[in-house]
């Protein structure tokens, strides 16, 4: 297992993250518990802010909060000087409750509720991240009836999509999200927009995938927004101020992902925009971009016990673990891949090739197929890395199993920044209807 940010093997043979043995968190706070290395993504969110400081361009970084939010989250990227996208209420609300600073919030979604408008327009967030003409219409309504102004840019599908190494120009711009460039929508939108009074139009908003390790999609997508905002230019008279390009940076989770350091991603990106914008003597934007994985992805890692072993002679054996698609889904969704090891043994070479089972009741409930491993033992600690984003936030109680506990990791210390729900939680919101009734 590739060892990301502090993880390091200590003297006792036992995977460290933050200077704390994996094995001592696991007796403290039980398995399966997520350990989030406090450093890394604390490094991850300079290193951001650090780039753009180097282009000269004014920016903004917005954690994409959905990778992973907690109370301890937002304050850590409120500190780091990150603005932050919500697309919930419960995002905004969590947010919020932690005193993120309204106004470097950003709210997205193809079907805010008329509740979260409001809320939205309440907490005098920083800026609506409009997706459709539907909304286009309510938000203005309801800023109108609250008398508000609010900044808004139009998301907008470049007709660009990027997935890992390739992108695909998607000429139908077949998208749930935002207003179609091709389309023609996108420069109606924006035209509708600018005669609004209650709206501030800042920009637009492009988001063209994720888990994206090469830059030639955003330098196309920024080619394409260029020219569309050209056109507005043309057909309104107005410059837009802001160019947010979206997140989708990717991550190593196993040997074949090679993503490229931070600051890459931001130079390209930074200077496709200068040299797309300069050529049509346009102002150079403010530039936002969006990182939720690439911030939380790697420092995240998840321990589990190792429980039933299963030999299925001559096919495959099958090691069980105390969670599975219910603190990590992503296998099972959509096929991820993810390393692991014995974290109470990291020095032992590898002797067999196991997989790694979830405990609900799903075949499809697999976290690692064909991983090699020392000779596994019940009881084991197993440490599966890379699980920081769209683990905890996609968590889910299937089999009534409840969501682990999530610690922060620094100079030896741990903190529980997430509680492990109890039963009494999942029994919480249900209501036993009266006797009479039955
Ligand atoms: C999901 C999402 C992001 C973050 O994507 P990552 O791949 O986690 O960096 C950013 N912006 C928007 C609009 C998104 O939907």
């Amino acid at each position: 297992m590739y060892l990301h940010g502090t993880s390091r093997i200590n003297e006792q043979g036992h995977l460290e993250i933050g200077g704390c043995d994996t094995t001592e968190l696991a007796k403290t706070y039980g398995t399966p518990l997520y350990v989030y290395d406090e450093t890394l993504m604390r490094e991850k969110c300079r290193a951001y802010n650090q780039a753009f400081q180097e282009s000269g361009f004014s920016y903004q970084v917005a954690y994409a909060s959905k990778a992973f939010l907690c109370l301890e989250m937002s304050r850590l990227a409120a500190e780091e000087n990150m603005s932050l996208d919500v697309v919930s209420g419960g995002e905004l609300y969590t947010a919020l409750q932690a005193e993120f600073p309204a106004e470097r919030i950003h709210f997205h979604g193809n079907n805010k509720t008329e509740a979260e408008l409001i809320m939205a327009l309440q907490a005098d967030i920083g800026c609506f991240v409009v997706d459709n003409f539907f909304e286009l219409e309510i938000l203005h309504d309801l800023a109108k009836e609250y008398g508000k102004i609010v900044n808004v840019l139009l998301r907008v599908t470049p007709g660009v999509e990027a997935h890992t190494h390739e992108y695909i120009t998607t000429g139908q711009d077949d998208s749930k999200f935002g207003f179609g460039i091709s389309s023609g929508q996108a420069l109606q939108a924006m035209k509708i927009a600018l005669l609004k009074p209650h709206y501030n139009v800042l920009g637009v908003h492009s988001h063209i995938g994720s888990q994206i390790f090469e830059t030639d999609g955003f330098v196309r997508a920024i080619e394409v927004l260029g020219t569309f905002l050209e056109s507005v230019r043309t057909e309104t008279g107005h410059a837009m101020k802001i160019l947010n390009l979206g997140g989708g940076f990717g991550i190593r989770y196993t040997e074949g992902d090679t993503p490229l350091p931070v600051a890459n991603y931001v130079k390209e990106m930074t200077d496709a925009v200068r040299e797309q914008f300069t050529k049509r003597e346009y102002p150079l934007p403010e530039i936002w971009i969006e990182p939720g994985r690439s911030i939380v992805g790697d420092a995240g890692t998840t321990l589990y016990t190792i429980g039933s072993i299963k030999e299925v002679p001559g096919i495959r054996k099958y090691v069980a673990v105390d969670g599975g698609m219910t603190d990590n889904i992503r296998p099972a969704l959509y096929n991820a891949s993810y390393e692991a090891m014995l974290a109470n043994r990291a020095y032992e070479e590898p002797e067999e090739t196991v997989s790694i089972a979830g405990k609900c009741c799903e075949s499809g409930d697999m976290l690692i197929w064909d991983l090699k491993l020392p000779t596994v033992a019940s009881w084991d600690l197993l440490a599966v890395s890379c699980t920081g984003a769209y683990n905890y936030s996609m968590a889910n109680n299937y089999n009534r199993i409840t969501r682990p506990a999530v610690v922060f990791v620094r100079d030896a210390q741990a903190h529980v920044v997430v509680e492990r729900e109890t039963f009494a939680d999942l029994v919480k919101n249900d209501r036993v209807r009266t006797k009479e009734f039955v």
